[in-house]
């Protein structure tokens, strides 16, 4: 931490294991941090969170630096504004609480998400950046931030112009010939730490993170009705489907309550026979993600490229996935495992073989998804649709379709590696992935690996669905 944090404004703690935020006030934000770094803060949720995850789980950030007689009101504004969970009160002089809806934590598990995946893009690219304020030149975000010591991401946001600073510190990255830029050398001539900032900043700043939440969120917390085997995308649609009120079905989530609407429910639970990590580990062992420089069917250059077959050519792998995709669905009452054609017949095949269910496959005959071969589905039938890589969900739909025009119910959609960033979804039917990537394009003239001189692949499909 820098010194110049020794001033009054509003922080924000970001724990990046599970998202949750703090936000708090101090006429001396140093100070503060390190009375919550040694857990001897007031603050009693945020104290046992530090002691659970470890210091280093939180990123730090100023909100704004602002006079004593404005913390008050700062504080209640950014809390109002962003919302974190681990604040009891609404801030200024600590009033009345509130608690968050199923949905805000999912938005702030999608947001601690897209950062991980931001630092991974940060550590690949290492663009040289300029410490505005010392101007000492870094080779990467991650070397200046280990100097500074602040986090990756906090130099990241200033970077990107979402925090003014980190670890009390302006950056900027070099220009294309690692120089520094006009702006930059005109930044460095000024200083502006300290300095109240405008409204229309503050504005910036928290749309900036309510933006963020948003844009990352795709869908509730599925729940499982125990008797019916039914999935429901959210509570809210769970209470709509039975009559009775949300509140209600969530007491009988948290074991507060017995039944709603004369059912027992339960989360349905994302993955636990694989985690997200692991999943991730395997692609990459068996080159299924592969990292570098690609050029894409598109024509656009991106620093990922997946080949699902790279994985899916080895059985034992195979078959360890999609026990980890079934796992959400035995007690469904799946009847049949449904994939489009090609990777969804291999998928298709080892989950049902894990559900101990029929295994069928869509295919397209004159451009149209279709069930071919004789296969067929009776009246009800409960269906699962299982499929490799989603990035617009186009071909998931048309499965969809043709499951219910065959007369099943589509239950779900599992699908090995969601790579949308989150942004597929399949209307009325759940989508579960094993794996969440938000992969970046770029078209070739705005390319920042181009600009490194990487040298670009070229690969013949990008898989896109
Ligand atoms: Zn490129």
């Amino acid at each position: 931490m820098d010194k110049s944090w020794e001033t009054s404004g509003v922080y924000m703690l970001l724990c990046r294991v599970n998202g949750k935020r703090y936000i708090g006030k101090s006429n001396n934000i140093r100070k503060r941090l390190n009375e919550h770094k040694r857990c001897k803060s007031f603050a009693p949720v945020i104290c046992k969170a530090i002691a659970k995850y470890g210091w280093d789980a939180f990123d730090k950030t100023v909100l704004e630096f602002c006079p004593v007689e404005e913390l008050d009101e700062k504080e209640t504004y950014y809390i109002a504004e962003l919302k974190p969970e681990y604040n009891l009160t609404k801030g200024g002089d600590g009033s009345t609480g509130y608690k968050h809806s199923p949905k805000t934590k999912e938005i702030l598990k999608q947001l601690a998400k897209k950062q991980w995946a931001d630092e991974e893009y940060l550590k690949l690219i290492k663009k040289p950046i300029i410490c505005i304020d010392t101007g000492e030149i870094f080779d990467s975000v991650k070397s200046a931030a280990e100097k500074s010591g602040v986090t990756h991401s906090c130099v990241s946001m200033a970077l990107k112009g979402k925090t003014k600073t980190a670890g009390g510190y302006r950056w900027a990255y070099l220009n294309s010939e690692d120089k520094v830029s006009e702006e930059t050398g005109e930044r460095m001539g000024r200083t502006n730490r300290g300095k109240k900032q405008s409204a229309e900043q503050v504005k910036k700043r928290v749309a900036h993170w309510k933006g963020k939440t948003r844009e990352n969120f795709h869908s509730y917390k599925p729940v499982f009705c125990v008797e019916t085997g039914k999935i429901f995308a959210s509570v809210k649609i769970a209470a709509e489907a039975v009559g009775v009120h949300q509140s209600f079905l969530s007491k009988v989530l948290h074991g507060i309550k017995k039944t709603a609407g004369g059912y027992h429910w339960k989360f349905a639970k994302e993955v636990f026979y694989m985690t997200e990590k692991e999943v991730y580990d395997l692609l990459v062992e068996t080159d299924a993600i592969m990292t570098g420089h690609f050029l894409l069917t598109s024509g656009n250059h991106s620093p990922h490229y997946v080949e699902k077959f790279n994985v899916l050519q080895h059985p034992e792998y195979t078959e360890k996935l999609c026990k980890a995709m079934a796992e959400n669905f035995k007690d469904a009452k799946i009847e049949t495992v449904v994939g489009p054609v090609t990777g969804g017949i291999i998928l298709a095949h080892e989950t049902g073989k894990a559900l101990g269910t029929r295994a069928i496959f869509t295919e397209r005959v004159d451009g149209v998804m279709t069930f071919r071969r004789g296969f067929t589905l009776h009246e009800g039938e409960r269906v699962l649709i299982v499929e490799d890589i989603v990035t617009t969900g186009g071909s998931i739909r048309e499965v969809i379709d043709v499951v219910k025009k065959f007369g099943g119910v589509p239950v779900a959609v599992s699908m090995l590696v969601d790579r949308s960033g989150g942004k597929v979804n399949f209307g009325d039917v759940p989508g579960f992935a094993l794996l969440h990537m938000d992969v970046e394009t770029y078209k070739p003239e705005d390319c920042p690996l181009c600009k490194k001189n990487v040298p670009l692949t070229k690969r013949g499909s990008t898989g896109k669905k």
